[in-house]
This record gives C-alpha cells, structure tokens and sequence, in this order.
C-alpha cells in the first residue's frame, strides 16, 4: 500500500466511524422516543378519566416534540367541536376553530416555526383530534417525526379516548348531562374519599324543583324534561371548577358536592337558587312556544365524617348516605318553610352564612377586609348583648342608607339575622323615639335612633341629605308640617334624612339651602350636556298612561317647554364603544333612573329617551352584574326588556356542557 492509499483508508475508516456514531445517537433517540410511548401507553391505559387522558396525551406530545407547552384538542364528532383539557367544556372560538378543522381534515402538520398543529390520525387513516405546539426557540422537521400516521401513539389516543367516551356515557345521565348514581359511586371513591381524608371540607346539597308534579300536569311531560335539562344546566355550569360536581339521582332531584366552607356551600347554593328562579324555559304549547320559570328548594348539609373512623373506597358510600339523609331533611325544611329557598341542617351554619353575607355587604366587596368584618360582626351578633347586636344591625343599615344598590339585599338580610337570632327587626325597636329624645342624640354620636323609619322602604326615589342631627330633626319638623313623606336617622354629624328627590325637588331645594352646604355640581345629568327630553309624547308614541316626568336639574323655562318630538340622548358618542350591546328597553324615566345608576356604578352606557320606547345601552358581557342588579330591583324589573343585540360573538358558542361523546 503505498502512502496514497493508506491515506485513503483512513478517511474511509473515519467516515464509517463518524457514520456509526451518527446512528448510534438516532438509535439513542429513538429508544428514548420507544421509551416515551411505552411509558405513555401504559399511564393511559391506567387512566381513570377523560381529564387524566387528555393530560398524558398532552405530556407525551410536549415530551416528543420537545416544546414547551402542547394542547390536544379532542374532536367531538356529535357537536362537530373542539375541547381541550382542562376548560373542555369551553369551546374554541370560530376562528381557531376552523384552523384546527382545516389540519383535523387535512392531515397535514401545519409548522408555523414557534407554533405547530399537529393532526393526529390512525393507521386507518382516520383523525381523532389536533395538537397545538408551541415552541419558543421555533420547531425543526424532526420534531414531528413522533406523529407519524398510524404510529403506536395515533393508535393508542384513539382506543384510550374510545374507552374514555365509553365510560363517560355510562356514568352520565342522559336527560340532563349531569352524572349519575354510578357517576356519584366513581367520584365517591376516586374524589371524595381523598379530599376528605387530606382534611378538605366537603358539603352536600339536595335540589328539589318546586311543584314539579303541577309542572308536568300544566305543561306535559316533555315539557317536564325540558325544564328539568334547563335546571340541571345551572347546577352543571355552577359546579364545572375544581372538584364540585352535579349528579342527577332519580327523578328531579339532583344533588351537588361542594369542596368549600360550609356558608360558602350556602351561598353557592344560594346564587344558583336565585340563577334558577330567574331562568326562564321555553316549553311548545302544541304549536305555540311558552315561557316558564321553576323555583328549586335546596337543603345543604357539610360531611362532617366521625374521625374515628378511616374513609376507605368501601366506607365512603355509607358516611356520604348519611349526610344525604341530612341534607333531604334541610331541603324538607325549605319546603315547609315555603319553598324556592336554601336551607342548612345545621343551624349554625345558617347564621354563619348571613354573617358572611353581612360582612360582604358591609365591605362593598372588598374581599380582603371580609375576614376581621365579619369576625367582629360574629363577635356582635353572636354576644347575646342588646346593644352590640343592633351595633352590628346599625351598620348593615348606615351602609344600606348610604348605597341604595344594596338596600334590598340588607332589608331582607337584616330581618333574616334578626329572626335567626331571635331579635325583633329594627322597625319595631327604633320608631318609638320622638323628636325630643332624637335632637337629645345631636350630642351623642354613639347612638343612633330614627324617626318614621318605616317610611324609608316605601319612598320611591331616595334623596339622602347628609346633615347634623339638629338638622335633621329641624328638617323633620319642617318635612311633616308640610305633610312631606320622609325618614331620619339620627347619627350625630352623620345623620340623614330620606326624601323623595324627584316628587320633592322643591321641598329638598329649600332645605339644602338652608341646612346643607353646596355640593359641587355633579357632572353627570345637566342640562347643558343635552340632556334628555322625557316622557313628552312623540308622534308614534303619544300615550296618556306615562306620567309627565319632569327631571331634576331642569330649569323652570324647560319644564314650560311645549312638546319636543323627538328622542334625546345621553352618553350618544358611547354607544359605538358598546360591545357587547345589550338594551335595556323602559320607559324614559326608568331610562332615566338606570342611566343614573349606571353613571354611579360606573358601568359604561348609552341612553336613549324617547317615551315608551326609551333604552339605556350596556356591553351585556361586561356588565353582566350590573344587568342582573337592574332585573333586581323590584320597582324596575316590571318595566324593563332586556334584549341583547345579535351580534357576531353572540352566533359563536362559547359554553357547551356535552362532554365530546
Ligand atoms: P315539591 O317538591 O315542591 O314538594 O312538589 P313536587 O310536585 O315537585 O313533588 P315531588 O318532588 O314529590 O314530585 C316529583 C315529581 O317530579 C313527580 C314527577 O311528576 C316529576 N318527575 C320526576 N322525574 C321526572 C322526569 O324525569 N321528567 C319529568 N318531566 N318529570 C319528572
Ligand atoms: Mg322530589
Ligand atoms: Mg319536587
């Protein structure tokens, strides 16, 4: 060999060693890739649920591709959708939607370099569901090469999703999509059992539609089951976070598990009692659509097992049996005490919930004082002291007085702690004093009295005048000579006088000069801001059943004013910035009343006044609180139609509650 040669050998040799180490690396690889989907198939052959499959497919996709986060979407062929893990009940919205479909059906892997769609398809050639990648340092052909089509994984997503749908549809009621008596079995032994022996609280609440049977009788049956799926809707969207669940045990009784405090359970079960008694059903009457509204009553009862005593898998039917049997008796008491209400078997529980709620009045929702509120109000109301416990009631009511928007809400709740705690409401201890003693109390900031304190709840619009109690009292004096309708709190510096501000402008007028000092003029509402002309009859809409309406802060040459035909506005340039409109439709003064509650609350809005066909505008998404609030109130809620614009994010399904069977 000469030297050519034996150079020629060596590049030879170190080729086929450089060559060698090449496939061996990819050998390693894909052992550690053969090492994944064994790994996998076996956690998702063990999977005990659709949650924990989807989260293995997820953790082998991040794992295959190297990235750094992947979602599957699994396809629901029934609703034609997309879920993903997780918030599988939110579908996507139409525009990732369709991108997901085009790669669903196309089978090809769309790489857009930090972000990937990865269909995933069988050996049959069929998809069953996509996979968004995203990766930061941007994905590279061979991270893909685990997705093969028909590879071990497509194979075993598909049989593992198989065997999840299986199971979901055995373990979920028909009818109502919620779970049932075998559901409750599962989640018994594979849920509650560990959170109660970790020490988590658990609460069961009993739902028994009202008058179902009357329901049946009037409607139908059918109609029966419509409403019965509509109410089941609400416990299902009430209970999707966490570890709650919705169960369905026969009938119309259905059965809530709450992973909470047992006054926060309450007040769950509170909000979802009132989400139902508001939801109206839309039920045919042979050809004719008809709209019915069900009450629920609920009984709710906290697990509170003997400590003694392990919870096993095999004991943990027999202790949730006898909370139930609990939780049935409290929804009995609902029902005797008159139905379309919630009840806790444990009356500590009750008090405890309306000290919460108290507390939450008290805050204005600022949840982060809550805690030392309500333990000083529990200290008060639970001190078996007179004084402190009307100290407490004092409160609720000062703050009621001052924010008309919780003054519903703290009647009803002052006479519930009242009766619970065996007190006489208010009313009854506090009208006795007269003038005499109350001008006594401008000295006295430490006590507080009124005078025609039942008056307040019937003076329609609430005008409060915050004066001394020597102003007040002289208001007083004046207000009845005059035969004004009015009430007072006597508080020393902080008293108020209640008024009606719009039928008593003038009378208010008077007194503010005399006894209170000049507020700044409020910016919403004037004149010079175009507002509003009210309840002038136009021409499509002259009526005689709407009364004159005569605003405020209009001047006495506008209230002379002839006739204005056309509709006025307030907050016009507003209305484009709208999102999500919804209208609240009324009549002017009713507009006019929102609008203002509107302004306070600082809830975005249009007015539009015209008579009859009068509509303050709100996103109904944003303010969806404030909507609700206006439904609320009593002296509104006849009067208004709340509609919501057809829009484009209206037409796109943004909740579904089928599981993707
Ligand atoms: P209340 O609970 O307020 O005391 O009165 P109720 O009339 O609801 O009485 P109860 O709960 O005892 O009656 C249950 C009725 O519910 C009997 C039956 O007519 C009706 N019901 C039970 N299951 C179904 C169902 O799946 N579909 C329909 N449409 N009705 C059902
Ligand atoms: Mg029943
Ligand atoms: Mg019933």
């Amino acid at each position: 060999m000469n030297e050519q040669e034996i150079k020629e050998m060596l590049d030879r040799i170190a080729a086929l060693e450089s060559k060698n180490a090449a496939l061996e690396n990819k050998f390693i690889a894909l052992e550690k890739q053969v090492d994944t989907i064994n790994k996998f198939v076996s956690a998702i052959t063990e999977s005990q649920s659709i949650e924990t499959t989807m989260n293995e497919i997820e953790s082998v996709a991040k794992q295959l591709t190297d990235c750094d986060k992947a979602t599957f979407y699994c396809y629901d062929n029934a609703g034609d959708k997309f879920f993903s893990h997780g918030d599988y009940r939110n579908w996507q919205d139409t525009q990732s939607a369709d991108e997901l479909k085009k790669v669903f059906v196309g089978q090809k892997i769309q790489n857009k370099q930090k972000e990937a769609v990865i269909p995933l398809v069988t050996s049959k050639g069929k998809s069953v569901g996509v996979i968004v990648a995203e990766k930061e340092k941007g994905f590279k052909k061979s991270d893909f090469e685990g997705f093969k089509k028909g590879s071990q994984m497509m194979n075993t997503v598909e049989l593992a999703l198989k065997k999840e749908f299986e199971h979901q549809g055995r373990i979920t009621d028909e009818l109502t999509n919620l779970k049932n008596r075998q559901g409750l079995n599962e989640y018994l032994k594979n849920t509650l059992c560990g959170n109660l022996n970790d020490g988590q609280p658990a609460n069961i609440v009993m739902c028994d539609i009202d008058h179902f049977k009357a329901v049946n009788d009037t409607y139908g049956h059918e109609a029966g089951d419509t409403i019965l799926k509509g109410v089941a809707a609400v416990l299902n969207d009430g209970t999707r976070d966490g570890a709650d669940c919705a169960f369905r045990m026969g009938g119309e009784e259905m059965v809530l598990i709450l992973n909470c405090a047992p006054e926060k359970a309450v007040d769950i079960a509170e909000r979802l009692r009132v989400q139902i008694e508001n939801t109206v059903h839309t039920v045919m009457q042979g050809d004719t659509p008809t709209e019915v509204k069900v009450t629920v009553s609920m009984g709710v009862c906290d697990i509170r097992p003997n400590i003694n005593i392990e919870i096993t898998p095999d004991n943990i039917r027999e202790v949730f049996d006898g909370e139930l049997c609990a939780a049935d008796q409290a929804a009995y008491r609902a029902k005797n005490n008159g139905r379309n209400q919630v009840v806790s078997y444990d009356e500590r529980v009750n008090k405890a919930y309306l000290t919460y709620k108290a507390a939450e009045i008290l805050c204005g929702g600022n949840s982060e004082t809550i805690p030392k509120i309500k333990d000083s109000i529990v200290t008060c109301l639970e001190s078996k002291n007179y004084e402190m416990f009307y100290s407490a009631i004092d409160a609720l009511q000062d703050y009621a007085a001052k924010n008309p928007q919780v003054s519903k809400a703290a009647d009803i709740l002052i006479s519930k702690i009242c009766s619970a705690y065996g007190y006489d409401t208010p009313e009854a201890e506090h009208t006795e004093p007269t003038f005499d003693k109350a001008e006594r109390t401008a000295e006295s900031k430490s006590e507080v009295k009124y005078y025609n304190k039942d008056e307040y709840g019937k003076i329609e619009n609430k005008f409060f005048l915050n004066v001394t109690a020597a102003a007040a009292y002289k208001i007083a004096q004046k207000a009845q000579a005059e035969g004004i309708q009015f009430s007072v709190k006597y508080n020393g510096d902080k008293s108020v006088v209640t008024l009606d501000g719009e039928r008593d402008k003038p009378f208010i007028d008077s007194v503010k000069k005399e006894f209170a000092p000049p507020k700044p003029e409020q910016p919403a509402f004037t004149v010079e801001d175009d507002f509003p002309a009210y309840d002038v009859p136009t021409e499509e809409n002259t009526v005689d059943d709407i009364p004159p309406y005569i605003p405020p802060n209009v001047s006495a040459e506008q209230k002379q004013q002839p006739e204005r035909k056309k509709a006025t506005f307030y907050n016009r340039e507003e209305y484009k910035d709208i999102q999500n409109k919804t209208f609240i439709g009324t009549d002017a003064k009713t507009a006019y009343d929102i609008s203002k509650f509107a302004e306070k609350s600082g809830v975005q809005f249009s007015a539009k006044f015209d008579g009859k066909n009068s509509a303050v505008t709100v996103d109904g998404v944003k303010s969806k609180g404030f909507i609700e609030t206006v439904r609320s109130i009593s002296a509104w809620s006849d009067k208004v139609q709340i509609k919501a614009a057809k829009s484009k994010e209206q037409l796109t399904p943004s909740k579904n509650t089928n599981r993707g069977r």
